[in-house]
């Protein structure tokens, strides 16, 4: 089955090719860094991330931030989750992490002092809206303090929203807050899928949240869908699009559920055997495709659909587009500061990640030390095949000539055996090479990734199965 998907705008779109996706599909990472994450050390730490931040000062840099924070609590478990997150209904544990949270934001704002403009915020967790309005507002300020925003028409401002644990006076109070975008967990409409995954979430909720966004004047709203969840079908999930589209969301994000229990606990309480198989995923993902682009959103790259409208796909448009651990993103840039548990900064040429647990954060912000655990330092190499697996993500095709431009390499010596790899997919038909260009043709967008692979030198030493999800 091929569907060729052709939007409003002529570029960019996408095709869907199920025998090419059968082929080609394998387990392998979303690119949300490269290296990825699971190649930091732990002899990278606190003294490390210092004296990145001094090399910035040192060159003097003046681009803008880009924050994230995140706040891990949750009142009820979905089933297939796979983020790091703190079940609880005991909202103390809330109010002693925001006081520690508190402090570690002041030790980094301190850090980044003279150059800590903000044009980029990010609330993630968990369930950013688990802590109460005043909390919210209390940490707003805190962060205003510490850093410089940039205006409300400039900065990007976001925040997970869970339906269930807000109204819209909420909705209402965090646009005061400062907040301009808000994204939605939906995952589903359907009740019976809901319960499958534990997440009862009636439509209304939903709806009344967006239609709230819309009267507060958000810049954007997103909603978050996942395929492959136990009970879905090709008919729940179209009456799940035709629903979304309705709405009107200014993105929409699809995921592929990875179904990976030996990873994540809470997913062995998924009934494997509810799960749809590999062609009924391939249906759903096939018939998404069409539904939302003949409704006019753009596909952007992996799992994002977007209005032209929006800030994103007019960033792709116009070669602006970048990816960091959010996703995809209009702030190319930005340096990312992250603060609270297990949260990853990328500052210069480095990354470096937070413990993971509440009673680790506690102990290094008591010795008032960032709670950095591990990262890592890129050298060039990674510096150059991270810039490379960014232009394809994000624009899908790279000029070989700015690459040589920008590097003191011969593209064609270097990679050599990357090349021979691109040129097997050129024969699935995913890539056009030629002396200038490496172009991803629509077929072989939905495949980004495996195209992305061929330059992930990481790979080459430990392959990717059972770490990753698949690709498609
Ligand atoms: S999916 Fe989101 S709301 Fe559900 S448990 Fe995980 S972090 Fe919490």
């Amino acid at each position: 089955m091929v569907v060729s998907a052709m939007t409003m705008v002529a570029e960019p779109s996408v095709e869907f090719d199920a025998q090419l996706i059968r082929k080609l599909s394998q387990s392998g990472p979303r690119y949300t860094s490269y290296p990825t994450a699971d190649r930091f050390s732990d002899t990278f730490g606190y003294r490390d991330y210092l004296q990145a931040v001094a090399g910035l000062r040192t060159r003097g840099s003046r681009n803008p931030l880009s924050l994230y924070v995140h706040i891990p609590f949750c009142e009820n478990i979905c089933y297939y989750c796979a983020c790091n997150k703190i079940v609880t209904k005991n909202r103390d544990k809330a109010g002693i992490y925001l006081s520690y949270l508190k402090h570690e934001i002041e030790m980094q704002g301190k850090l980044f002092d003279g150059m800590n403009q903000i044009e980029q915020l990010h609330l993630g967790g968990g369930t950013p809206t688990y802590i109460s309005d005043a909390q919210m507002a209390d940490l707003m300020t805190h962060l205003q303090r510490w850093f410089r925003f940039a205006g409300d028409e400039v900065g990007e401002y976001s925040i997970e929203v869970d339906p269930r644990t807000v109204s819209a006076e909420r909705v209402a109070s965090l646009r005061t807050q400062g907040f301009n975008r808000l994204s939605l967990g939906v995952q589903d409409f359907d009740p019976l899928v809901q319960r499958a995954v534990n997440r009862a979430q009636p439509e209304h909720l939903t709806l009344d949240i967006i239609k709230a966004a819309r009267a507060q004047r958000y810049r954007s709203v997103s909603i978050d869908l996942i395929y492959g969840l136990p009970g879905q079908n090709v008919i729940s999930m179209a009456q799940t699009l035709a629903k979304v589209i309705q709405a009107g969301p200014d993105r929409i994000s699809l995921y592929n559920y990875a179904h990976l229990p030996h990873l994540f606990k809470p997913q062995r309480r998924i009934l494997e055997a509810q799960l749809p198989g590999a062609e009924a995923k391939l249906d759903m993902l096939a018939l998404a495709i069409r539904r939302l682009t003949d409704a006019g959103y753009v596909y952007i790259g992996m799992d994002h659909f977007a209005l032209p409208t929006d800030d994103l796909a007019i960033a792709q448009q116009q070669g602006r587009l970048h990816r960091n651990f959010q996703g995809y993103s209009t702030h190319a840039e930005s340096d990312m500061v992250s603060c609270g548990v297990s949260a990853i900064s990328a500052v210069a040429s480095t990354y470096s990640q937070n413990v993971k647990t509440l009673d680790a954060y506690y102990d290094a912000i008591d010795k008032n030390e960032l709670p950095i655990v591990r990262g890592l330092r890129m050298n060039m190499d990674d510096v150059l095949r991270r810039l490379i697996i960014q232009r394809l993500m994000c624009n899908f095709e790279l000029s070989i000539a700015s690459i040589e431009t920008a590097y003191p390499i011969t593209f064609a010596s270097y990679f050599e055996a990357e090349l021979e790899g691109l040129h097997r997919l050129e024969q699935d038909g995913l890539v056009v090479i030629d002396d200038e260009w490496i172009s991803v043709t629509m077929k072989g967008r939905l495949l980004i990734r495996n195209i992305c692979m061929v330059f992930d030198r990481y790979l080459q030493s430990r392959p990717a199965e059972q770490r990753y999800s698949r690709t498609i």
